[in-house]
This record gives structure tokens, sequence and C-alpha cells, in this order.
């Protein structure tokens, strides 16, 4: 078994604890540098609440067992949840959209819920203002977490069964042998470990720095108070009627005021995220002292009562029982935020053996520890936690400057009704492609993402709306849907279709493996043959042992020892170099994302265009579908890739970034008399899911095994060499799937949906969306959405939107060229 030290004895560090000793592991260590019985991190003070919905579905299933495990650690009779349930009220209209939509969510990941109106609300928490409430949404299994209680039995019984816990024990150094860490070092002596599990909350950035690693998290102060005790609370003996619990009306939000709440007793406790972010630096706040109790913790700061005003104004307003009450005592709560608003778990990209699991909600913790457990002792976590992984941080956006500005404002953000296609207004242009001056010029409208910024449609092309034919003319969309979204959509889509077009690849990452191991290293990964001729392109997945989708990559061999990934997320970048650092055999793993750049130009009409600038020969024979070669367009050397994500002939052009610009130039101009437009991301969305093409962590993650997604043709059933997940195809290929990937046509021809909705078959929501578009060409929106097996092609279903059922077919994939006519000529 692994030498385990754990930091940090907070709700997290404790529940992983839990976890591993649950599965057999022995040898655990946890650090804390507070005293055990109140360690006075986050988890000291917390309030608890637990609201489990939330757009993701990771995050909402993490919180479901953290749920489930509060209720089952248990002493004394009483257990570490009083489930009283969870209501979000709304008091504006739009606020009352968003419950809808939320609602669906609560459907889409199983969750039990229920939009109530205003009357309901007040039947349920008889202390709202009526007049204000205009409705809620009710979860009957939300509810508060006792979290320093459950740290406590936690670490009770995890001392039974072996786990040694030092108190008052900082850690102040990290001890490495190269990319491997070997121990932790502390006033009382050197812990040696071959797994270090940094459970350290908001103090993460100070031991992430002891080893070179940013941790992209910031401390931030949060406003919690309570009241005196509440008139109409009073009398209520409620550790006696609660078991020792000490609320029972449901626990609360006011989202449009930033405010939420829970009782204490015959107190309200009142939580604020409307203040202006106040960041703390974890390192100034000095060592934990000896004595830690309620009100003297490192994690609790001075109340600023000014930044509380209006909160307590809307607060009396909401619950008018307030107005008879003062605050008690209030306090500014440290916690961690990040860029994106998710925690921040897994291993360090570059040091074997440093793990982290921090920027967790008390919500998500015991979620997490499992999912930490799991990916350690059996390699894979049953959540999918692509969206948390430490390593899906770009190099840019670990960044303080970045970190800081992008957590403070989740911070801002945090209860605000956010758009899925929402785009960071800050910071922007951390990275442009070389065509990015001459995009502005034509007008582009850019979404970011990866701090990259990603042209969606070019005003330029809006002229094109008044030829568009009848029949490719874009449908009116409601005013959720036309968010983010341009009708030149349309017309993008069309010229794609009828002529030829340009799409700026450069965001997609592309990496390159190169030296003697690199055939070695991408055989052993790749579910696809990638020993082929010098030339070949091979679509392929990344597994993990249990045969779920790790990545969808394309492998193209450049040389003997030459290869280039096109990959979906920094994650796999670091997978692939941890593994070739393992293989011992020579192999570098390099990201030219950013040092070359890459125009998509696809379209019927695409190679008269590429024909017309390079004397290489283009032709299918001399350069069939799937193959990539050097050549020359008018002096600039560029690697070409025959393939298209959006289904019609053409070439991903590659070169390196200072010949970019020229690059746009020449096809943009000898295009011209082809009929060439640029395009952006909105037509590639929808022609790609037209042609069935899936997006890696929106359609399938690690969850789904290659079968049930339907990307089986990714894997070369005749490679005889072992690769991971390998045994485990063969053992699923025998299976009947119970869940399909499926594709779903909107029977009206002009809903929209945009991603993660409930779909309801027999009256039973069974699935969801995954993502959504308009089909251009079919003239349909077009959704795919996981469901169950036995829903089947031609079965009608109902996609719920705002409340609203929508009806839809299981549809027969792919919608466009089945036959890959497009493709191949
Ligand atoms: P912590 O509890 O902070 O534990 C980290 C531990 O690491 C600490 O005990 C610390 O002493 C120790 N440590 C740090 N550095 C070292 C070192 N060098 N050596 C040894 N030990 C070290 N979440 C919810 O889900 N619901 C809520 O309603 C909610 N409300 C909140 C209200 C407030 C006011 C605040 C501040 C937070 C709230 N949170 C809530 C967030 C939640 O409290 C935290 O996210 C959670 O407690 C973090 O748990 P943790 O174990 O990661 O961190």
């Amino acid at each position: 078994t692994q030498r385990v030290v754990i930091i940090g004895a907070g709700i997290v560090g404790t529940n992983i604890a839990d976890e591993l000793v649950s599965r057999g592991w022995t040898d655990i260590t946890v650090v804390e540098q507070g005293p055990l019985q109140m360690p006075g991190g986050s988890t000291s003070h917390a309030p608890g609440l637990v609201f489990q919905t939330t757009p993701s579905k990771t995050m909402t299933n993490l919180a479901r067992y953290t749920v489930q495990k509060l209720l089952s650690i248990e002493k004394d009779g009483q257990n570490c949840f009083n489930q009283v349930g969870g209501l979000e009220v709304a008091t504006t209209p739009a606020r009352l959209e968003e419950l809808k939509r939320k609602h669906g969510y609560a459907s889409s990941w199983g969750i039990e819920a229920r939009l109530i109106n205003s009357e309901e609300c007040l039947q349920l928490y008889p202390h709202l203002d009526q007049n204000i409430v205009l409705g809620g949404l009710h979860i009957p299994s939300d509810g508060l977490a006792l979290a320093a209680r459950a740290t406590q039995l936690l670490i009770e019984r995890t001392r039974k069964a072996g786990v040694c816990y030092l108190g008052e024990t900082p850690v102040t150094g990290i001890e490495r042998a190269g990319r491997r860490v070997t121990g932790v070092t502390t006033p009382k002596g050197f812990i040696p470990a071959d797994i270090i599990i940094s459970c350290a909350g908001f103090w993460g950035v100070e031991i992430g720095a002891m080893v070179g690693v940013s941790i992209p998290l910031l401390p931030l102060a949060h406003q919690y108070a309570k009241t005196t005790a509440v008139p109409a609370l009073a009398g209520r003996d409620l550790n006696k009627r609660m078991n020792g619990m000490n609320a029972e009306l449901p626990i609360l939000r006011h989202q449009d005021q930033d405010l939420y709440y829970r009782e204490h007793g015959e107190q309200y406790g009142i939580g604020y995220y409307g203040h202006r972010p106040m960041p703390v630096v974890a390192g100034s706040l000095g060592l934990t002292p000896k004595h830690v109790d309620e009100k003297n913790m490192p994690s609790r700061l001075e109340f600023t009562k000014e930044d509380f005003e209006p909160a307590w104004k809307e607060s009396q307003k909401l619950l008018p029982a307030l107005r008879d009450t003062q605050i008690d005592d209030g306090f500014n709560g440290v916690f961690s935020f990040t860029p994106d608003g998710g925690p921040i778990i897994g291993q360090a990209p570059n040091l074997d053996g440093f793990w982290v699991a921090e920027a967790v909600w008390v919500t998500h913790s015991a979620g997490v520890a499992r999912a930490v457990a799991e990916v350690l002792t059996t390699g894979r976590s049953q959540i999918d936690l692509t969206d948390c992984e430490l390593s899906r941080f770009e190099e840019v956006q670990l960044s303080r400057a970045y970190i800081n500005e992008t957590s403070a404002q989740n911070f801002v953000e945090i209860y605000d009704i956010l758009h899925p296609s929402q785009p960071k207004e800050s910071p922007r242009n951390l990275r442009t492609s070389p065509f990015y001056s001459r995009q502005k010029n034509l007008g582009a409208y850019f979404l970011e993402l990866g701090g990259w910024e990603r042209p969606f449609w070019y005003e330029s092309n809006s002229y094109l709306l008044k030829c568009l034919p009848a029949e490719w003319q874009p449908v009116e969309r409601d005013a959720w849907s036309s968010q983010f979204y341009s009708p030149i959509v349309a017309a993008e889509a069309w010229k794609t279709r009828n002529a030829v077009a340009m799409y700026d690849m450069t965001s997609f990452h592309r990496f390159e493996v190169s030296g003697p191991g690199a055939l070695h290293l991408l055989q052993r990964l790749a579910t696809a043959d990638v020993a082929s001729k010098i030339g070949a392109i091979n679509h392929a997945l990344l597994l993990n042992d249990h045969g779920g989708i790790l990545s969808d990559v394309f492998i193209a061999r450049l040389d003997e020892n030459l290869f280039q990934v096109g990959a979906n997320t920094a994650t796999d970048l670091a997978y692939l170099s941890r593994e070739a650092r393992r293989q011992g055999q020579w192999v570098q793993v390099r990201d030219i994302t950013g040092s070359t750049c890459c125009i998509g130009l696809w379209g019927p009409r695409s190679r008269d265009v590429i024909s017309s600038i390079s004397t290489d020969d283009f032709t299918n024979m001399a350069f069939p579908y799937f193959t990539a070669k050097n050549a020359i367009i008018n002096g600039i050397p560029v690697t070409a890739l025959r393939k298209s994500y959006v289904g019609e002939l053409g070439w991903e052009i590659q070169t390196s970034a200072e010949y970019g610009q020229r690059l746009w130039d020449i096809i943009a101009n000898a295009g011209k008399t082809h009929g060439l437009i640029p395009a952006g991301r909105g037509a590639f969305n929808a022609l790609r899911l037209e042609k069935g093409y899936r997006t890696y962590g929106a359609d399938m993650n690690t969850e789904h095994n290659p079968y049930e997604a339907g990307v089986a043709s990714a894997i070369r059933a005749s490679k005889w060499e072992d690769y991971v997940g390998k045994a485990a195809l063969e053992r699923l290929v025998k299976e009947k799937p119970t869940r399909r990937l499926r594709c779903l046509t909107i029977d009206d021809g002009r809903s929209m949906v945009l991603g993660k909705e409930p779909v309801f078959f027999n009256g039973k929501a069974v699935g969801y969306v995954t993502t959504a578009a308009f089909g251009y060409t079919i003239r349909k929106p077009i959704a795919y959405a996981w469901l169950p097996s036995n829903v089947s092609e031609g079965q009608v279903v109902g996609i719920e939107y705002f409340g609203r059922r929508i009806k839809a077919t299981v549809a027969a994939e792919p919608l466009y060229d089945p036959d890959s006519r497009r493709l191949l000529d």
C-alpha cells in the first residue's frame, strides 16, 4: 500500500482519509496545523447549506453522494445532515424563468424538485413576505450539513481504522526527488510519502508554492451574520424536537439579492454575496493559534458592517420578522473561489504524487473525497471529473493576475442568471490567432474559451442574408436562445455546404509527439492502430482501464518518429506527458497550439481554392481523405490534413504562427472567385452536429464507453498491441448498452434547446440533452441526448425547456451525408 500524507483536517481531508481507509489503504497520516478538535479552517464555521442542484451533472452528483454520506455518519442516534429541504425564491420574472431552467437540471440529474407558486412558498416558509415572492423551487432532499461534527466523527472513526492524525503540526515544506514527491517536512520532523494530498482549503496556494505548482484559487472573505433571537421563532425548543439539529425551516436562497438564510435555533443566519470581493492572502494570516474557538480562528475575519448594510435592508424586506431583530454576530469568513467556479482536484501535471482537493464546498466534500479515493485506488472515478481537474487550466490561466481577476468575478456572479454561452468580459484578448486583426476588420463576433478569442460569426457576411435561398432562411428564436447568436450563422452554414468557407481552427489543441518512443506511447494509449504509413490520420480514443473515454483525438503520423495529436483539453497534454515520462524510452510531448495556427478550408469548392495557390497535388488520388502532407501555399510552408469537422471536402491547413496572417490573406484572396467566406463557430457547431461528430466533454466523458457513445468506429478491432482500456472493451463489446447517445430532431422545426435539458419519455424524465444546434441543411433543430437504449429510432420524446415540453423524434444518424460522399471525393 502507498504511504499517503493528507494536508488539512477539514471536511475534505478527513473525508478522503475515510474513503481511502475504507478501501483498504492503511498507511495514512493527516497533518493539520490547527488543533484537531477545531482546526480553524473554513469548515470550522461553515453554516453548511447544501443546495445540490447546479447546471453541472458532476457537481450535482458529488453533492448527492455527500448528502447520502452525511446521513450515514451517525453517533448517539444523530447523523450529520438535517434534511430540511431547500427553497429558492424568485422576486423577479427573470429569476422565475431561471428557476424553471434549474428545475430542468434537477430532472436531468435525477433530483426530485418542484416549482411552486408564491402561496406554496409561504406555506413552506411562513416568514416570507407574500408581496415580494413570485414563486420558488423546492428540493426536499437539500438541507444542512453539520460539517464540524461530521469532521470530528470522521476523525474518530478513521483513527480507529488506523489513520494517524497530527494536530498543531504545520507542513512547512514538501520534498521531492526529480519529478516525484518524497514526503513533507514539519516542525516535528519529516514524514515520508508516496502520495501527498493537499486538502488545505484556501491555504492551497501556499502549499502549491512549496513545490512550484500554481493552484488556481483565490481566498475571498464572504459575509455571514446571525441575528438576535427572532420573536416569531421564540420558545421553539428545536434542539429537543429536532434531535440536536437547530433548524426546521428549509434552507432559503434569495438570489436576486445575493442572499441565503438558515435558522440557528431562534436566530437567523444570513449569508451575503452582494458585497465587493475581499481577497485574502492566506500566508498573511499567520500561524494558527493553539487556542481556536468559534470566534477566534484564522478563517474568520473582522465583520465589515458597512458592506452588510444592503443585505440587512433586503433581508428585512423579504423576511419582515427580522425587523424586530438586530445583527448579533457577524464575520467575514474566508473560503476559496476559482476562475471557473469549479473545484480543483487531481494530480499536478508536472509532479507525480502531488494531489490536490481544494476549492471544495461542504456540499461536495464527500463526493470529491470518494472520487479522489476511487482514482487513487482504481484509476478512475465513477463520477466524471473532467471539469474539476487541476490540469484543465491552460498555462495563461495559472498566472496570479488571471486567477485573482476571474475568481473575484466568479464571486460577484455567483448567484447571477448566466447564459450558457456568456463569455467573460475580462480578461480578454489573452490569446489571439495570427488572423485576429483580419477577423476584427471583418466584424468577427468573438467568444472566449481557454483564453482564446474565437470568432462565432462575421458581420461582413450579413449581406448574404438577402440572397439566402428560402429554404436556408433562419427561423426566429426565442429571447433566451437568440443570445450570443446571429442569423448570419445560417448564411455561413449555407456557404460552407454550397461553396467554401475558411474557419479559424487555431485554438484547437495540437500536440506534437516525437522521438524513438513516440509510436510506442501512442500505440499504448490509443484505440487506433497508429503504426500506419507516414501521412496517415487516425481517429482514436484515449480510454481509462475501465473503457471510459478520456479523450477523442486525431493522430496524424507526419514522419517515422513524429506524430501530431489533435486533442481536446489541457488535461490531455498532462496525461500524455505523464505517460511519456513513465515510459523510459525517449519521447517528447510538446504543445504546439500557440506556436502554430490553422485554417479549416471546407466546402465543395475548397479544392478549387487550394489548387489555385499551390503547385502541390490536392487531387483525390494524390491526397486522399484522412491523410496529411507538407505542402507549399504561395511560398508558405504548411502541413495540410485532409479531414473535416463540418462534413465537407477540405483541409486543415497549418503553419507556424509567423506565416499566419499571410496565409489568411492568400487564401482569402484566392477564394474570392470561388465564393469563399470566413465562417465562425456558430456554423461550425451546427454543421458538425448534422454530421454526428461528438464533442468531448459535452457529449461524452469518462462516464461513457465508446459503444454507448456511438464512437466505436475509432476502435481498431484488428490492433494486436495492448493498449489502455483494451481488456475492458473486450468485455464491454459483449454487453448490451443500457443507454445510448442519441440524435434527436425537433418536430416543430423551430424550437431551440441549448443543452442539459431533461428528456421525457412516457411522462418520465429518462435522460438529458448534451449539445444542440439548428441544423440548417436539414431545416430542423438537432439535439443529442443520453437516453435509455429502449428509446429507439422513430420514437417521440419531450424535451423540457423553461417548463415547456418540446416534441422531438429519435433519428437515425448522421443526419447529413451518411455515406460521407462529400468527404471522400
Ligand atoms: P478547510 O476547512 O479550510 O480545511 C483546510 C485545513 O487545512 C485547515 O484546517 C487548515 O488549518 C489546514 N492547513 C492549511 N495549511 C496547512 C499546513 N501548511 N499544514 C497543515 N495544515 C494546514 N459551503 C457549503 O457547502 N455550504 C455553505 O453554506 C457554505 N457556507 C459558507 C459560509 C462561509 C462564511 C464560509 C467562509 C464558507 C462557506 N462554505 C460553505 C464553504 C465551505 O466552508 C468550504 O468550502 C469548506 O469548508 C472547505 O473545506 P476544506 O476541508 O477544503 O477546507
